[in-house]
């Protein structure tokens, strides 16, 4: 369940607003949306994935986390944690680089050799 918005790191481009499929966001004008229906969630992560400062975090169980707070989540990484698992920004480390298969690919298309393709005959 959605438990922190950090209204410090938030850049109020209201991404989340979007992404959510459950509609548990409210946008406020000129500031920070809020968590209207926190009840609502149904844990998808889809807004932790998107927002693109971090400044969202996600429990995958909720039935465990209560008081859960901004500077805990910090201390503990947490932000944007979900995402770079999944190696889902440009630029983060994912998993994909130890994944063997994306290796043999990546391997396989740096041997072969380049250049226009021959003409079919
Ligand atoms: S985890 Fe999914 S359902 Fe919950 S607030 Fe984020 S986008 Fe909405
Ligand atoms: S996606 Fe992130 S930065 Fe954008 S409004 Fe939501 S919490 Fe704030």
């Amino acid at each position: 369940m959605i438990e922190i918005l950090s209204a410090s790191r938030c850049t109020a481009c209201n991404v989340c607003v979007k992404a959510c499929p459950a509609n548990v966001f409210e946008a406020v004008p000129g500031s920070v949306p809020v968590i209207a229906r926190q009840a609502d969630c149904q844990t998808c992560f889809l807004c932790e994935i998107y927002c693109p400062v971090d400044a969202l975090f996600v429990a995958a169980d909720p039935e465990h986390v209560t008081g859960i707070t901004e500077d805990a989540v910090v201390a503990a990484g947490l932000f944007g944690g979900y995402a770079r698992a999944l190696g889902w920004k440009k630029g983060r480390e994912g998993g994909a680089d130890a994944d063997p298969t994306h290796r043999l690919r990546q391997a396989s298309l740096t041997a072969m050799p380049t250049g226009p393709r021959s003409p079919a005959p």
